[in-house]
């Protein structure tokens, strides 16, 4: 055991100034070039086969090493989010006012699993193991799509065993499940005419688009409580004196699982489709991607829960925890209020004690859903998957934030990332040494999908609207 955790040790200065590089970067999805291309690069000097562009996705990649089963793939992440710019600093301060950062830990994300496929690579060759490893670059998370698509093309279908994790304010083995979900653009099609002088003569895809709201907005009573739709309107006319002929509405349905959301989404296509009827407009889809819940396996859990505490909590030192304390006082206190009277600290008390978190929580989330969707789900339905988090960001930081940025970027974040890519790396080297976990996760993977076998939402043949999510 002591040499993978000493493997990844050796690498954690290149590690660091990947992740740094990347946080750098701060590439929105889809476009993220130079990100996926300093982690490739990387992987290629350490002896690994690079494919650029997996799936013909032109910021996707795959990089393996070694030889026969088992294929254990890694899921690494690099994608920044919009808005949320920001130094490694306490105070608010865009790094460029209104840009793109790294405000879910994505240079952390991406930079452990590369770092975990590497220390396993060195492991193998030194103890002349069987064994393929394989790191996988996967981009636009955040727009819940790189590993949907990445699926539909077959990336992970010979795998037998993916391992991730997700940047946090805990340290722990995850087991809630998150939402499966659909993103798609409804855009009607009306007739222009001078608003004032001939408003007979015209047809408002705007009206449309109003009228689907309604909807919508009528169907969330209708609909099992756990679901919830979302949408933005991305297109709504020039000005009010031209008839819209064009106007455009970004929905999201998210539902506990799949077939859920299938069935919801249906029913708002029939919502569209009545809208279109009532303003004598036509729409189209434009559908971007769906993804699955995730279904995380039990029997890997307990491995990686072993290795985590073999590995440990980060080790702050009192210049963590003071940079620590000063972003956290600028969190939502009610946020954070909330967070106190969570389940979690009442059983863990010595949580509120905590800036950032020291310890280590058994598997937590089983049998909870709710809350957010990750692409994570489409991967976990085509192999058995697990996923633990790491303290890279102070307890109680809101998701998505700038202060979340400015914790990505500082040694809290670095520290975590290492614990991160140590867990990984060991829970891969237990289950090599030990096949029959393999099989048993397995097991237990064949029995929860034998009814309801992976489909990806993402329709065969169709092309990747790449561009076209903020187009
Ligand atoms: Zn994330």
């Amino acid at each position: 055991m002591a040499d993978i955790l000493k493997f990844v040790d050796e690498k954690a200065q290149d590690l660091i100034q990947i992740a740094d590089a990347v946080w750098n970067y701060s590439e929105i999805g889809f476009g993220e070039v130079k990100s996926a291309q300093v982690q490739a690069d990387y992987l290629e000097k350490q002896g690994f086969t690079v494919t650029r562009e997996a799936g013909g996705i032109p910021t996707a990649f795959a990089a393996e090493w070694g030889e026969g089963r088992p294929y254990i793939g890694f899921l690494g992440e690099y994608d920044a989010l919009a808005g949320v710019s920001q130094e490694v600093s306490a105070e608010r301060k865009p790094r460029e006012e209104g840009g793109p950062g790294h405000g879910c830990g994505h240079n952390l994300l991406g930079t452990a699993s590369l770092g975990a496929a590497v220390a396993v690579k060195q492991a193998l060759e030194e103890r002349g193991l069987s064994g393929t490893v394989r790191y996988y670059g996967c981009p636009a998370e955040e727009l819940l799509a790189g590993k949907v698509y990445m699926a539909r093309e077959g990336l992970f279908s010979d795998l037998d065993i993916s391992i991730t994790w997700h940047p946090g304010s805990i340290n722990t083995v995850r087991l809630s499940s998150g939402t499966a979900m659909n993103s798609a653009k409804f855009q009607f099609f009306g007739k222009t005419a001078h608003a004032a002088g001939d408003p007979h003569n015209g047809r408002s895809a705007l009206d449309a688009v109003e009228l689907m709201s309604v909807g919508a907005n009528y169907l969330r009573e209708h609909v099992i409580k756990d679901a919830s739709i979302h949408y933005v309107i991305t297109s709504g006319g020039g000005q009010p004196n031209v008839v819209p002929a064009f106007a455009e509405v970004w929905y999201f349905v998210r539902a506990p699982r799949r077939d859920q959301v299938d069935e919801i989404y249906e029913r708002l296509v029939n919502v569209a489709k009545g809208a279109a009827l009532m303003t004598g407009t036509t729409f189209e889809i434009d559908f971007l991607t769906g993804c699955y819940n995730v279904l995380l396996n039990e029997v890997l859990a307990d491995v990686m829960w072993d290795c985590l505490q073999k590995v440990g909590p980060p080790a702050f030192d009192e210049k963590d925890l003071e940079f620590g304390r000063k972003l956290a006082e600028t969190f939502d206190k009610s946020m954070v209020e909330n967070l106190r009277n969570s389940p979690d600290f009442q059983e863990f008390p010595e949580l509120k004690e905590q800036v950032i978190h020291t310890s280590l929580l058994p598997p937590r989330g089983k049998g909870r859903s709710g809350g957010g969707s990750t692409d994570v789900g489409d991967v976990s339905w085509i192999v058995p998957t697990v996923q633990m988090s790491a303290a890279t960001v102070p307890i109680g930081c809101p998701g998505h934030s700038w202060q979340n940025c400015a914790s990505s970027g500082s040694s809290i974040g670095h520290k975590g990332m290492l614990v991160g890519a140590k867990t990984m790396a060991l829970c891969a080297l237990e289950l090599i040494e030990n096949p029959e976990l393999v099989k048993k996760a397995w097991g237990e993977f064949k029995e929860k999908t034998k009814d309801s076998p992976y489909k990806c939402p993402f329709p065969q043949g169709k092309e990747f609207p790449l561009d076209r999510f903020f187009g």
